[in-house]
Parts: structure tokens; C-alpha cells; sequence
């Protein structure tokens, strides 16, 4: 199994500034923020990204956005936020662990860039 940043963090050999954990995921602000709120969700269990996936991972999907939502409010912008997934390297992903953005604190415009 690849080794990737966000698999240091969760084994806290690199530092983070976590915001939230429990049994199946992390959260954590982005190091290079796009918006004011910018924190990413990770489940601890090791998952390049979301096309990887099956009905086996369902219960933790839910779970990530279930907690994402419940993340964004915690950090006062539960009216108004934007999650991301970028899945494969041509949607933007750069960190081949799955992680969902959390982005608040800003207007965001449609079509994404
Ligand atoms: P993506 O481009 O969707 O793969 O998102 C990867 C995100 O991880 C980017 O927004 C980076 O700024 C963020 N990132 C990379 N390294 C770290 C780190 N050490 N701590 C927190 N966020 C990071």
C-alpha cells in the first residue's frame, strides 16, 4: 500500500492542524487554503480516490460527507459551503489518498475552474 502525505498525518509523522477525528476519518485545514474555511476530510482507511470505490465503502462514504456537513457548521459556515472532490490527476487531484474539500468564508462561482 502507497504511503502518501495524508497517511503521515493520520500516523502523525508530519504535523496538521486537525479539526476532528473519530474512529474512520480526520479532518484537517488544507495547508494551502483557497477560501477562509478550507479543511479536508480523509477517511483513515487507505483509498486513492473515490473511483476506487465500491458498495463496500458505502457506510464510510456517508460517513465522510455526513461529517463534512457537520464540520462545516461547526466552524460557523453551515449556510454556505462547497465540497470538492478532485478524482484522477486531470480533475486536480495531487494527493492519491481520497479527501474531500471543505470550502467556505466566500462566493464561489459555476461552472468550478
Ligand atoms: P487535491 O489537489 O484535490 O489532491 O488536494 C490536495 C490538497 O492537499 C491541496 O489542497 C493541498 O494544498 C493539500 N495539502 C498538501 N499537503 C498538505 C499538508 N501537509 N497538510 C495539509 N494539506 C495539504
Amino acid at each position: 500500500m502507497t504511503e502518501t502525505l495524508f497517511t503521515k498525518i493520520i500516523d502523525r509523522e508530519i504535523p496538521a492542524d486537525i479539526v476532528y477525528e473519530d474512529e474512520l476519518c480526520l479532518a484537517f485545514k488544507d495547508i494551502n487554503p483557497q477560501a477562509p474555511l478550507h479543511i479536508l476530510v480523509i477517511p483513515k482507511k487507505n483509498i486513492v480516490k473515490i473511483s476506487d470505490t465500491t458498495e463496500l465503502e458505502q457506510d464510510l462514504l456517508g460517513h465522510l460527507l455526513l461529517k463534512a456537513g457537520e464540520i462545516a457548521n461547526a466552524q460557523g459556515y453551515g449556510e454556505a459551503f462547497r465540497l470538492v472532490i478532485n478524482n484522477g490527476e486531470n480533475a486536480g487531484q495531487t494527493v492519491f489518498h481520497l479527501h474531500i474539500h471543505i470550502l467556505a468564508g466566500r462566493t464561489f462561482s459555476w461552472p468550478p475552474g
